[in-house]
């Protein structure tokens, strides 16, 4: 069980909250950009905190969607007529944006995935498999998703490997000196969540590529929950593979980016085979094409790769260090005022965290929590998120996670708990 550790509240520091922006952030301004937002649930109004597993959409992107369907639908790359060269164009600049987006040097490196989960499979699939050996070793964390688990675990089945797994202290962090006695000449990858999606915690990514390079190993990033909260740079992190979706990013669903070095990519073998990813083809042989059409086979989601390109101009608009510091007062609020709460013990107490709460409540399973605040109009998300062996390490079947985002408030959170006090009346 995690020991009574004292929550610092709002634990993200000053030096990590991305750089730049002054100005004041107006918060209404930004909800308004928010449709959704604008209901109500059980006849109160929609508070929404489960961020962490999707964002919203504001209407740049939902209009972005409409208007590629309106004007612009064609399949890309292959057709000569107005529109074909318009989608492409489109599409070809989503990458572009991306690049700049997370300081890669080259468009080729940045391919188009379904999600993270396809970025990991499809690294597992190609780079893991050409690498990953009898008796080796892959690294992984406590706190990964079953995403940066499943795919690494059924490569080390596959190939007699072993999947090694760093531990996390009680906070939540990461114990550093226990990863580096796990390298060794055996290790032969580093999968590494960069922001827990359970606990908020950030990871010094940095430090753990820089470690795996001492010994010549590549390592994998997952992104899926920092893309939104810190900048992400390729380059400086030296990221061999850099993963991450779009509908955290409040963009669509069903896109995603898989960052990867260029020589790595081009001594890949491909993910899928068919059309687009080749050069040529025969009964006897096929040439693939170049990087970074022979990870993206057939007709990829063009809609959404277009509307990505939008969400990403509108993040970057409002400034990530104006929305870091606003979302880190509402984790400051939120660790003050749920400390309060009787009986309540926030899960994920790290050094350095995004806006992520988890809790628990003596006595109380998290699912009675979730739909008792949802009579309240209050969403959050309650269970193991995907992260079933931190749980266990933890000793808990699951926790109840707000996760705040852009447009959320202070009063948001004051609803929260209201609510968790009628939880504690019903039943306590
Ligand atoms: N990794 C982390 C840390 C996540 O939070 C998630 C989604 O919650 C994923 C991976 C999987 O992302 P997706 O379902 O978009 O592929």
């Amino acid at each position: 069980m995690l020991t009574a550790v004292q929550p610092t509240p709002g634990n993200l520091t000053a030096d990590r909250l991305p750089k730049g922006e002054d100005l004041a952030f107006d918060v209404d301004k930004v909800r308004a950009d928010f449709p959704i937002l604008d209901q109500t649930i059980h006849g109160k109004p929609l508070v929404y905190f489960d961020n962490a597993a999707t964002t919203q959409k504001p209407m740049a992107v939902i209009r972005a969607l409409s208007s590629y369907y309106e004007t612009i639908n064609a399949n890309i790359h292959r057709g000569i007529h107005t529109l074909a060269e318009k989608a492409t164009a489109e599409y070809e600049a989503t990458r572009e944006t991306v690049r700049q987006f997370i300081h890669a040097s080259l468009t080729e490196e940045v391919i188009f995935t379904r999600g993270t989960t396809e970025g990991i499979n499809l690294v597992a699939s190609t780079y893991g498999r050409q690498h990953v050996t009898r008796g080796g070793e892959v690294i992984i964390s406590t706190m990964e998703h079953h995403s940066n688990i499943v795919p690494w675990q059924m490569l080390c089945e596959e190939k007699g490997a072993t999947l090694r797994v760093m531990p996390i202290d009680e906070n939540g962090d990461i114990v550093f000196e226990e990863y580096e006695k796990l390298l060794s000449e055996k290790t032969q990858f580093v999968a590494v969540v960069h922001v827990s999606n359970s606990l908020g915690t950030i990871n010094p990514v940095k430090r753990i590529i820089a470690k795996a390079h001492e010994y010549g190993v590549k390592v994998l990033v997952d992104g899926a929950q920092a893309a939104a909260h810190l900048d992400v740079d390729v380059r400086d992190l030296d990221a061999d593979f850099y993963v991450f979706s779009s509908h955290k990013l409040y963009g669509p669903t069903g896109i995603g980016i898989l960052y990867g070095k260029k020589a790595l990519l081009e001594a890949m073998p491909p993910y899928q085979g068919g059309g687009e990813m080749i050069k040529e083809v025969s009964f006897e042989k096929t040439t693939y094409n170049e990087l970074p059409y022979k990870f993206e086979a057939g007709t990829p989601n063009i809609a959404d790769t277009i509307a990505l390109k939008t969400a990403i101009e509108y993040v970057t608009r409002l400034g990530k260090a104006r929305v870091a510091r606003h979302e880190n007062e509402l984790l400051r609020h939120a660790t003050e005022a749920l400390t309060e709460i009787p009986g309540l013990r926030i899960v994920g107490t790290a050094r350095e965290k995004i806006s992520v709460a988890s809790f628990v409540i003596e006595g109380i399973h998290p699912q009675d929590i979730g739909i008792i605040l949802d009579t309240q109009g209050v969403a959050v998300r309650t269970g193991h998120h995907c992260t079933q062996p931190l749980m266990k390490r933890f000793g808990l079947p699951g926790t109840t996670r707000a996760s705040f985002a852009m447009y959320n408030t202070k009063e948001e959170i004051n609803r929260l708990v209201t609510g968790l006090h009628k939880v504690l009346k019903m039943l306590s």
